[in-house]
């Protein structure tokens, strides 16, 4: 452990010290939630401080309607699916985009809706279908794929539209009566998009604390610290300990490229049922692109596993290693749900770095 880190974590024993009552943050972002895992954060935790993942993988969140969506396009004729790497393994009610690969559809995994876009001009009589998943992050590059196919004429290129908007789950979560938090470590990179300021409506309305943080452990560990003082002051502020990334009115321009292409729309996000104003939609201007309307796919409804546990795991209700498949049936290897599948997933992270005892000795890093 560097010197730095083992100062912040002593700076956050002590503020843990003022606490009246044991506190539960949640960190909202996939990205945190592996940092978290993979420097052993959690087993630094003071007692009185629980941290718990919340709805911040987009693999996670994405509901199985659209996972089922995304393989009856690819047993389309002549489609070819372009999709980033973790949703080929995530299962659906019919097996998965890999499975559907096994059974000869053009699956092709890309890097970027650069590379997507690409495949559709160097395949002319193929129709390409890109599965637009993910947050603030990676919704503006859709939107750039989208404005360039526009630009070019590309006919044979669209997009299963599933991009998902962090603030509003955030919301439904405080919502449910089931779900105590104390305060949110908000995204870093979604940040990056929105800017700090986004997270305002979430501590007004419900006077709950929110900084914005990195993900190299001492920024994630200064980041609990403010809460945790906030916490302690009887507090609820934003704050922004990763300034030099995030600034309090976001990227203008990727906002505004978000705004010309998507319109704001409820959408079903897995295990939090449908968010108002969570999704985005192509704009009537760019509805051509839509690849449920050009191929008539109406999404069906959600079946889970019943035994997977992941809609607790992503809304912090509980820990993966409270699912009775854990570890044995349900393996990176064998998933049973898109938790164990995503590398950002709660459930895989658990799997690699908590089962042999990373936490052993741990004191505060359960719920
Ligand atoms: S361990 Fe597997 S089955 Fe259980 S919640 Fe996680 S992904 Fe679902």
């Amino acid at each position: 452990m560097n010197r730095q880190v083992e100062q912040l974590a002593a700076t956050l024993n002590c503020e843990a010290d003022r606490l009246r009552h044991r506190v539960v943050f949640m960190e909202v972002c996939g990205t945190h939630t592996v940092s978290i895992f993979r420097h052993g954060l959690r087993a630094m935790l003071p007692a009185s401080v629980g941290l718990v993942s919340g709805p911040g993988c987009p693999v996670c969140v994405t509901a199985q309607r659209h996972i089922d969506a995304a393989i009856e396009l690819s047993r389309q004729e002549g489609v070819v699916i372009a999709t980033y790497g973790d949703m080929i393994r995530v299962p659906g009610r019919s097996g998965s985009l890999e499975k559907q690969r096994g059974l000869g559809a053009d699956v092709r995994v890309v890097q970027s809706t650069r590379s997507a876009l690409e495949l559709a001009r160097r395949n002319p009589d193929r129709e390409v279908v890109f599965i637009a998943v993910g947050f603030e992050t990676t919704a503006p590059a859709t939107a750039v794929a989208v404005l360039d196919a526009c630009r070019d004429g590309v006919t044979n290129f669209s997009i299963l539209p599933a991009h998902k908007l962090v603030v509003p789950a955030m919301v439904a979560l405080l919502a449910s009566e089931d779900v105590r938090l104390d305060g949110f470590l908000c995204p870093g990179h979604v940040s990056v998009v929105i800017g700090a300021q986004a997270y305002r409506p979430v501590v007004k309305r419900f006077n709950m604390p929110c900084v914005v943080a990195g993900f190299e452990p001492a920024n994630i560990l200064a980041g609990l610290i403010a809460l945790a003082r906030q916490a302690a002051d009887g507090e609820a502020r934003l704050e922004n300990v990763y300034s030099a990334v995030v600034t309090d009115e976001g990227n203008r321009v990727a906002c505004t490229l978000l705004d010309e292409v998507f319109e704001p729309v409820d959408t079903v996000w897995r295990a939090l049922g449908s968010i108002p104003d969570s999704g985005l939609a192509l704009r009537p201007k760019y509805a051509r692109f839509d690849a449920l309307t050009r191929f008539e796919i109406v999404p069906g409804e959600d079946e889970d596993h019943p035994a997977c546990r992941c809609g607790e795991v992503i809304t912090g209700r509980t820990t993966p290693d409270q699912c009775a498949l854990f570890g044995a049936d349900c393996t990176p290897l064998t998933p049973f749900g898109p938790c164990m599948v995503s590398s950002e997933g709660t459930c895989s992270a658990w799997y690699k770095y908590e089962r042999h005892g990373a936490t052993k000795g741990r004191k505060g890093n359960r719920q």
